[in-house]
């Protein structure tokens, strides 16, 4: 089922685009467009522009383009319905939760919200059920030497081992089994009964920084495998986009964040006084979580796990978070696998003095590229030097490079100078592939090479660029709709060459035809967001044209026909269609 058109009508018109994005993108205004670097693909100089006059945001860079609720869609990760839902909350109007809508919108955050609350309650009550929970509570009191005050803060829980004792529960409460599996605390067996994903594991709620329970981690108490499960993203739940703990580290972030590894790693720290703590749920750092902290500190502290899987986490969030403009620290531990570890061996007053000696991503990887190397050797110099100019090269600020090439100068014994024409040379040099790459980008995008929204239009270049005008008059001009609905512009879908401007046209006019207002952010109900980009772009090449006349319609339309014929005939002597370009001629010489 369709959502009400006056509700989507509602949202658009009671959403300010540019402020609805610039909460995610540091806009800057340019005319009466403004210009920010795009949250969708990673790059340095804004191609992303939101236009205020059309409601429209799109990027030159790499495609991403649509109305608000595209926008949503895409930043949030959500489908079409919670992204109207998303952002009818936003601008405070209510969705009618009439029964049919709901089972057609699926389960709405609200719904998943009260769920996990209940089901963290359920967890909470197992837990300090000394017939059920003892062990766990064992394992945080006593292995874990949390206080209790810690547990509830946290609002720790314990998972019975039970199959179905969190199933009974909640289907009590009156949740629905297909509501369990949504929400992805049930899962179901092969011969189709419910079964509880969480069991004989202690449990972490994930809260977001509204309070809200989005989800869970569950660990277990011994050595077996998995260590963690975690909930999979649901409804109301995005891995990539949120952090634990940041419900209370929001509070105490502004000097700096520390971020962990393990849910364990950020209790303990909190429970020692560091409620700046934070840890990803499982997943490696994402852009998305790095942007997010942006919002709340300058200053982020690693502190990761000292193996070789800690290292590479080390090395991909220092270059995630540099990207985002934030100040890296690294910190070692030394003595101590962990942070909870560390504080039990050595005391929080020396894990305090540690952090005021956590390094800086430069030193850090310049301390490793040395590991293993004799600087008294020539050989092993070189390699040095260069690998430190590498490093250096790595930093976008020039006034950075200046810092970082006299301390290697300083640590390297050899002349700033010299330092400073190799990492000038480096630098040269990834440009000039950077170049190359874009170019062939280009070149690629030009020719249409993977293009997956729409296919067809590698075959037909020509036919593709026309229809591409047409669609983008049609999107933006009502008198041209109406023209196609009356018939005074003769253009049928048939008269279309590849399958996605066959799609676009009829969606359109399906849309035009069946309200009294076209409205465009309706398309998005029956496009993706990739899709949407699209569309995006047709418009937004013909506004920036200033011949938008009849007659480029007109011209296009003929040559579209014209293209189609061609196709016709390639396709295997097609004698009707011969016949057709026949009459066709025909009639022309006529007129
Ligand atoms: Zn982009």
């Amino acid at each position: 089922m369709l959502i009400p058109r006056e509700i989507i009508e509602e949202i658009v018109n009671r959403t300010d685009i540019s402020d609805l994005i610039g909460s995610y993108v540091t806009l800057k205004r340019a005319g009466s467009n403004m210009h920010g670097l795009c949250p969708f693909h990673s790059e340095k100089t804004p191609s992303f522009t939101v236009f205020s006059k059309s409601n429209s945001f799109y990027c030159f860079g790499c495609g991403s383009g649509g109305d608000a609720i595209t926008f949503v869609m895409k930043a949030e990760n959500l489908d079409y319905p919670s992204a109207v839902e998303f952002l009818a909350s936003r601008a405070g109007i209510t969705i009618p939760q009439d029964k049919n809508e709901l089972a057609n919108m699926g389960m709405s955050r609200k719904r998943v919200y009260e769920m996990n609350l209940a089901a963290a309650k359920f967890f909470r009550e197992n837990l300090f059920d000394k017939s059920v929970g003892f062990d766990a509570l064992n394992y945080f009191v006593g292995t874990r030497k949390l206080s209790m005050a810690t547990v509830k803060r946290f609002g720790l829980g314990y998972a019975p081992n039970d199959f179905f004792a969190l199933t009974n529960h909640m289907k009590k409460l009156g949740y629905t089994e297909q509501e369990l599996i949504d929400g992805f605390l049930c899962g179901r067996s092969k011969k189709g009964h419910l079964y509880d994903y969480f069991r004989n594991r202690v449990i972490f709620p994930i809260i977001d920084v509204t309070g809200n329970i989005i989800g869970f981690g569950g660990r277990v108490m011994d050595d077996s495998k998995p260590k963690y499960l975690n909930t999979s993203d649901t409804p109301g739940f995005k891995k990539s986009k949120n952090l634990f703990a940041l419900n209370y580290a929001k509070n105490h972030c502004s000097e700096q964040l520390i971020l962990c590894e393990g849910y364990m790693d950020v209790i303990a720290l909190h429970a020692a006084g560091f409620e700046n703590a934070v840890a990803t749920l499982g997943t490696a750092l994402t852009q998305e979580q790095a942007r997010m902290m942006t919002k709340y500190t300058k200053k982020v502290v690693l502190l990761y796990d000292s193996d070789d899987a800690g290292q590479r986490a080390t090395d991909r969030a220092i270059k995630i978070l540099s990207e985002v403009g934030m100040d890296v620290r690294i910190l070692k531990l030394n003595g101590a696998k962990d942070p909870d570890e560390y504080i039990k061996k050595f005391g929080a007053d020396r894990f305090r003095a540690l952090l005021g000696e956590s390094r800086t991503g430069f030193d850090f990887k310049v301390s490793r590229a040395l590991a293993n190397l004799d600087l008294q050797i020539p050989d092993e110099k070189i390699k040095a030097s260069a690998a430190i100019c590498e490093i250096i090269a790595d930093s976008a600020s020039g006034v950075e490079r200046e810092v970082f090439l006299t301390k290697a100068s300083e640590l390297l014994k050899l002349p700033i100078d010299v330092l400073r024409n190799n990492v000038e040379h480096i630098i040269r040099k990834r440009k000039n592939e950077q170049k190359k790459d874009e170019s062939r980008q280009a070149q690629m995008s030009i020719r249409n090479i993977g293009d997956r929204i729409n296919p067809d239009a590698v075959k037909f270049v020509g036919a593709n660029a026309l229809e591409e005008t047409i669609l983008g008059l049609l999107l933006i001009y009502e008198e041209y709709r109406a023209a196609v609905t009356k018939g005074s512009v003769s253009l049928v879908a048939d008269d279309f060459v590849t399958a996605f401007g066959k799609k676009v046209f009829s969606t359109l006019f399906e849309v035009y035809n069946s309200s009294d207002e076209f409205l465009p952010a309706m398309l998005g109900q029956y496009f993706t967001a990739d899709e949407m980009g699209r569309l995006e772009k047709m418009r937004q090449s013909r506004l920036s044209l200033t011949e938008n006349g009849r007659d480029v319609l007109d011209a296009s339309i003929a040559a579209l026909k014209a293209e189609k014929e061609k196709k016709l005939s390639a396709e295997g002597g097609d004698k009707f269609a011969t016949l057709r370009a026949k009459q066709e001629k025909l009639k022309n010489q006529r007129k």
